[in-house]
């Protein structure tokens, strides 16, 4: 058998849309850039995504969650740096208008859009965070931001999360959330949107024992990928030099992975100092000092570790990693099929009656009520068994039930594994057992 890989991501988003993944957002009106709207299997596969990190990184002693507003009282921002710093460089092509990131491309060469020579504009800031109003006042007092990071909601309840749940250093706050940026070039399918969500975790800990944090939370945030069923060949990791340094981290890395276009960040793991709570301490004039019991009722602002994920570009990288193209070229054995990991798969089971007629949907329906209320199923009807198994195949469905003929006879079904393709028979009242053993979570 032959195998290979994803080769664009033009293959994904034709699949993606063909298969009720991802549509862009408002199409019938021409889409809007940088915007996707989530279909019925994509959305259970976000939530897959953020159900596993939600558990793998609450689901212990030291973090907890919020959720935080994605309206934030405007100072916030101040106080962040976004207002003044949170920029991109741009050019724009004298000729046609196009506007590019001005460190992604070469102005020396002509414009990507239209040919044109010699004809950008000098790089210029540009601010990437949205702005509108709140209130019925269309002054500047009013002007508020849709947030670019999920991070400063956490900042500014350090307080409030540390005295209430009574938490001691070193301990994280967790959030998932909508995050917006007008990104000068968006693109790249859903690598790069204006509205998209992250997945961050902030962990205070006593100043000067950062690294040991850093390097405990850089091995938890990798194995999180590899048991997702990320292939380890398609990750890296890119340690930031004094030049890509964010100013207020003293240790910065990402989560690199290949996807087509190439190697591109997934995740980065920040060390920020406490840049942050001293700012917002500057800012509200409000003390965000830690009084350190177990050190002599020391006071001090926590420095803070992070960890930031995007739940779109992580799906993205998932997809590409899962998407196998086997036997291509032979008609007969061709197929795509995505090898997703159990737990990450949209549909865990698809209960498949061999034939409409003679009873067999009835009781496949039966079948169905059993298990759905534990796996997400799907019941298909429509077309051959084959073309329905190769259905199953391009979602990334782990597990095929068909109800034939000898079911109704002796009780049992075949089970088939979409890797493997393999067919098992299975006594029905086994089946909550065989599939909860199978899917292994
Ligand atoms: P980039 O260099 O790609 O612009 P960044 O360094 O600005 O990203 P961070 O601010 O560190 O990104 O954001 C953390 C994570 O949020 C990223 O690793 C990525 O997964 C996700 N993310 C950031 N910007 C976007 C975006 N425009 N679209 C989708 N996901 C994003």
């Amino acid at each position: 058998m032959s195998e290979t890989n994803l080769k664009s991501l033009n293959e994904l988003s034709s699949l993606c849309k063909r298969r009720g993944f991802l549509f862009q957002s408002s199409e019938i009106y021409g889409g809007v850039g940088g915007c996707w709207d989530y279909g019925p299997l994509g959305i259970e596969l976000k939530k897959n995504v953020q159900n596993s990190w939600w558990k793998s990184m609450t689901y212990r002693q030291d973090v907890v969650g919020i959720d935080a507003s994605i309206l934030m009282n405007p100072t916030v921002w101040k106080a962040s740096g976004h207002v003044d710093g949170f920029t991109d460089p741009m050019i724009d092509c004298k000729e046609c208008k196009a506007r590019f990131r001005a460190d992604q491309i070469d102005a020396n060469k002509p414009c990507q859009n239209c040919g044109a020579e010699g004809q950008f504009t000098e790089p210029r800031e540009f601010n990437l965070m949205f702005k509108t109003q709140m209130g019925p006042v269309e002054d500047s007092s009013s002007t508020i931001y849709l947030r670019p990071e999920t991070a400063q909601g956490i900042f500014v309840n350090f307080q409030n999360v540390q005295s209430t749940m009574r938490q001691k250093l070193p301990f994280g706050i967790a959030q998932i959330g909508k995050a917006f940026r007008n990104e000068i070039t968006p693109g790249n399918f859903i690598f790069r949107l204006r509205e998209f969500e992250q997945m961050e975790m902030q962990f205070f800990v006593k100043p000067g024992t950062q690294k040991e944090a850093y390097d405990k939370w850089k091995e938890i945030r990798y194995n999180w990928h590899i048991n997702n069923g990320m292939r380890a060949e398609n990750l890296r990791w890119h340690p930031h030099g004094e030049n890509d340094l964010a100013h207020y981290a003293d240790m910065a890395e990402d989560i690199e992975y290949n996807f087509p276009h190439g190697w591109g960040e997934m995740e980065g793991i920040h060390s920020r100092t406490d840049f942050d709570l001293s700012k917002h301490q500057e800012f509200s004039g409000k003390s965000q000092l830690y009084v350190d019991q177990a050190d002599g009722n020391k006071k001090y602002v926590p420095y803070v570790v992070e960890t930031s994920v995007g739940s779109d570009r992580c799906m993205l990288a998932l997809m590409c990693d899962a998407y196998r193209k086997e036997n291509e070229g032979d008609k007969e054995n061709e197929r795509v099929v995505m090898k997703f990991h159990p737990r990450i798969a949209p549909i865990k089971v698809a209960v498949l009656p061999l034939m409409k007629k003679g009873g067999l949907q009835e009781e496949a329906q039966k079948v169905l009520e059993n298990i759905q209320l534990n796996y997400r199923c799907d019941f298909d009807v429509a077309g051959s068994i084959g073309k329905r198994y190769r259905r199953q195949d391009e979602i990334g469905t782990p597990l095929c039930v068909t109800v034939d003929y000898d079911t109704l006879e002796d009780q049992t079904v075949t089970v088939r594994d979409r890797d493997s393709m393999k067919q098992e028979r299975v006594a029905i009242d086994q089946l909550d057992r065989y599939i909860r053993d199978h899917l292994g979570f």
